[in-house]
């Protein structure tokens, strides 16, 4: 239950959200055409006759994106309908030449599904459900260019028929933290079956953002829409912001007029855009150049099949099989190449320590969340451009492992490797980085430290115990840092006690 309340002149007031998220479909080729879908291509050059509209081309249903689509539902854990079908939805706009879009407005290919989503990423208690209304498979329109010429405007076609999936979830979520934790999630998912790349920035996914406020426990408000939002953080901010505007118009006596808006990140607003329309002003029918979409059973089953182990499930098994803490499980599972990177390292690792990987998890996930990580924020990079590669990584864990090198020793291979490149065996040679085991060695420098410090030695024998690190740091220091620390700890407790 979420407390998010928007708090007015006259009391307060929840927040009702629902989002439409437009994600196009990862393939090669459109919906209906053999025309190229690669993002950044100069303007019309990947627009077959079909994607033009010219007179008498016919739709060709490119079944991969109905495949895709089917994943998407049943890793949602949605309802599939074997029998969908593909209307007209009917308008004119200078970016859309068939006068029509093809949709599925009356048999959606998938039906109710849901998603987890974790509010406190520290805390896996913090979760809630958001239903999934249903998910379509449509085209995209093209786009108008207005800002290359003072006087004209320009359209690419290079869109139009790009396949997408419209996903539409119920009115569940209650606040700008929950619609951005719905997204990333839903994001997630995506990424991990490979429906969408779920590039915000390049327009692969959008959002339309419904909003409506209510006294807590009314009925719903009316809506509003703000259509094409491109980013989490501006989701999340439309629904702060269109809250606010309808709280202040109902406050003053006014009404909320069910319309679609633009948001304006330059200005943090909102914007009319047109009055909502209805269905029927689209005159939807069957497209008569398709047929009905069936599918079959083993169909269904290979999508599910091709399943990768998906977030939720790689979150458990992380935490469960492998020991994690819940927030290190939900640092890795975040996405999808963040758990391939660990997964190998952690593969690594284990095997160059000759240890199940239940044994090495943990301290591969602190390696890599808290070291590899920080080094690389400081570097400007992310883990796709890491100079260290998840075998030399493991092969840097091992050395930890097995005593070779100690822990301090191995921040500073990272940062050799990181600068050369070098693999870790041989920067450790180079630098003399193997720490010393020899109990002999570690012995003569306890008594040499014990013996130059009687007065400490005494006061802790008087029950200063604090004092038990002084000893230890300076032990290390006199073997300039290659005493295995564990030895040393013991040999000094020895000596003391
Ligand atoms: P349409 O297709 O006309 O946009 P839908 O009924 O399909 O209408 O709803 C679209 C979206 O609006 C859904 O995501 C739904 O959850 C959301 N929604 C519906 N009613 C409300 C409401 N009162 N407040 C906020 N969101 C709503
Ligand atoms: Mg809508």
């Amino acid at each position: 239950m979420s407390d998010y309340r928007i708090q007015g002149a006259t009391g307060e007031w929840e927040v009702v959200i629902g989002l439409e998220v437009h994600a196009q479909i990862s393939t090669q080729a459109k919906l209906f055409s053999g025309a190229a879908t690669a993002f950044g291509a100069e303007p019309n050059t990947q627009v077959s006759l079909v994607d033009a509209a010219m007179p008498g081309m016919l739709p060709v249903p490119n079944m991969e994106c109905i495949r895709q689509a089917v994943r998407t539902g049943l890793a949602i854990n949605a309802q599939i309908n074997k029998w969908s079908r593909f209307d007209r939805k009917n308008y004119f706009y200078a970016d859309l030449p068939q006068g029509y879009q093809i949709s599925q407005l009356y048999h959606p290919i998938v039906g109710e599904g849901a998603i987890e989503v974790q509010l406190d990423d520290k805390n896996p208690e913090s979760t809630k459900t958001i239903g999934i209304e249903r998910i379509h498979v449509e085209q995209d329109a093209g786009k108008l260019m207005h800002d290359q010429h003072p006087t004209m405007s320009y359209v690419d076609l290079n869109r139009s028929g790009v396949a997408l999936m419209e996903i539409v979830s119920r009115p569940d979520m209650r606040s700008p933290a929950e619609a951005g934790a719905y997204l990333s999630k839903l994001r997630t998912i995506l990424r991990y079956v490979g429906s969408c790349d779920g590039n915000m920035d390049q327009g692969s996914m959008r959002a339309d953002v419904n909003v409506s406020v209510r006294r807590p426990g009314e009925p719903f408000g009316t809506r509003t829409e703000t259509k094409n939002v491109n980013s989490v953080r501006f989701v999340m901010a439309v629904v702060e912001q269109e809250a606010k505007r309808q709280v202040a118009l109902l406050e003053d006596g006014g009404k909320v007029v069910q319309e679609t808006r633009l948001y304006d990140p330059d200005r943090n607003e909102t914007r009319s855009m047109r009055s909502k329309e209805d269905a029927h002003d689209y005159r939807y029918f069957p497209d008569p150049d398709l047929l009905p979409v069936e599918l079959d059973d083993a169909f269904v089953e290979e999508c599910r099949a091709s399943l990768p182990e998906l977030p939720d499930a790689k979150r458990h098994r992380y935490e469960t099989a492998l020991g994690l803490s819940a927030y290190n499980a939900g640092v890795l599972t975040a996405e999808v190449e963040t758990s391939r990177w660990f997964e190998a390292l952690l593969a690594a690792s284990a095997a160059k320590q000759g240890k199940p990987e239940g044994e090495v998890a943990k301290q591969a996930a602190n390696w890599l969340t808290s070291e590899l990580f920080g080094a690389l924020n400081k570097l400007g990079k992310g883990l796709a451009e890491s100079p260290v590669s998840p075998e030399a990584g493991g092969e840097l864990l091992a050395l930890v492992g097995k005593g070779t090198i100690s822990g301090s020793a191995a921040k500073q291979v990272l940062e050799k490797m990181l600068e050369t490149g070098d693999a870790p065996g041989v920067i450790v040679e180079r630098e003399g980085l193997t720490q010393t085991s020899d109990t002999g060695a570690i012995e003569a420098a306890v008594d040499a430290v014990l013996a130059a410090n009687a007065d400490k030695v005494a006061q802790y024998k008087g029950g200063k115990e604090a004092l038990f690190g002084f000893f230890v740091g300076q032990t290390m220091k006199a073997m300039q840092g290659k005493g295995n620390p564990q030895l040393v700890n013991e040999v000094l407790k020895a000596k003391l006690a």
